[in-house]
């Protein structure tokens, strides 16, 4: 039988046979995902997982799409996109928030509270989720230093609170949250002893995304992490390597960093890109550089 066919089943669960990915990440390129399920609550969520498990279907989870580059020969099995997970609530200085919720909403709310712990993410374009998973970080803070839990379900559809003290939060990866679904977060945070200077310092984050960014265009941020003791846009920068280009995709003038998605680069050009940037990088410097984002898919 057909996955489709399969899937007729799960008729609760809104799902999208054949779906662009160009339409579900920042990079605005990607083949096709077999099936994309939305799924807008934790019974829905529970439903797919243990479908996927009886039947034997890969999955995978996706909240914005900020950091992945999709293939072009598409993604076989379930890509389940918990954009339409929300709920938040903050009581005192606790923040509760669902997968699904933007990452600055949430952390516009706390700041417009006066609650601080956060300010410093302010523009990360993701998802809770996906903040929580990557645990996002820029400014000298991380979206884990003021986490207490994580609820999460497991691949069996089981539900349970993980505790900050069973995590281990490294850049850009969490041990304890492979192999699960993020449902929500806590955070405990400190009322701003200014609420006026929290406010500023939140725009100021803002204003040096802006100014140094190439928020204009397609991209999905950094595309390496940081080497030790080194940036790796600056050694990008260093190798002559702004400007380079692979079709569609180029590394961008503003940032070295970025990759943008230029001129309707395919996922085939961001990828070469990405490997030429590499291979250069190392063969003028000796360092090399890993990979932040995540790929998907067949190239
Ligand atoms: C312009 C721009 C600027 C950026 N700046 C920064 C920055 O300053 N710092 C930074 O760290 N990142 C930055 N990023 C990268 C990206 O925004 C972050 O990594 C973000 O946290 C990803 O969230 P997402 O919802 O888009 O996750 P996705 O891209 O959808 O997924 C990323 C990973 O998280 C997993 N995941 C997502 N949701 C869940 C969930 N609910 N449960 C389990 N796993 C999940 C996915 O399987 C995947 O492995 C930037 C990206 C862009 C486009």
């Amino acid at each position: 039988m057909k996955l489709k066919e399969k899937f007729k089943n799960l008729r609760a669960v809104p799902l999208i046979c054949d779906a662009s990915m160009a339409e579900y990440t920042t990079y605005k390129t990607g083949g096709a995902a077999q099936v994309l399920a939305l799924p807008q609550n934790i019974n829905q969520i529970k439903d797919l997982v243990n479908f996927a498990d009886a039947e034997k279907i890969n999955w995978r989870v996706m909240g914005f799409g900020s950091n992945i580059l999709a293939g072009g020969g598409g993604i076989e099995g379930v890509v389940c996109c918990l954009k339409n997970l929300k709920g938040m609530e903050i009581r005192n200085n606790l923040l509760i928030s669902a997968s699904g919720e933007a990452f600055d909403n949430v952390i516009a709310s706390a700041v417009n509270l006066g609650l601080e712990g956060l300010e410093n993410l302010s523009g990360i374009p993701g998802s809770v989720g996906g903040a929580v998973f990557m645990n996002a970080g820029a400014y000298g803070s991380e979206t884990f230093d003021n986490i207490i839990s994580v609820l999460a379900m497991d691949l069996r559809g089981n539900i349970k609170t993980l505790d900050k003290t069973f995590l281990k939060p490294y850049y850009r990866r969490v041990e304890g949250l492979e192999n699960c679904i993020i449902l929500s977060a806590r955070w405990q945070l400190r009322q701003a002893k200014n609420i006026e200077t929290l406010k500023a310092r939140r725009l100021e984050i803002l204003r040096r995304r802006t100014q140094k960014q190439p928020l204009e265009y397609p991209s999905a941020g950094s595309v390496f992490k940081r080497p030790k003791d080194n940036f790796a846009s600056a050694l990008i920068d260093k190798c002559g390597l702004k400007g380079l280009r692979s079709g569609g995709a180029m590394v961008s003038e503003k940032h070295a960093g970025f990759i943008i998605n230029y001129d309707n680069a395919s996922p085939a050009d961001i990828k070469n890109l990405i490997e030429e940037v590499q291979k250069k990088v190392f063969e003028k410097t000796g360092v090399k550089l890993e990979l932040e984002q995540i790929l998907w898919g067949k190239f």
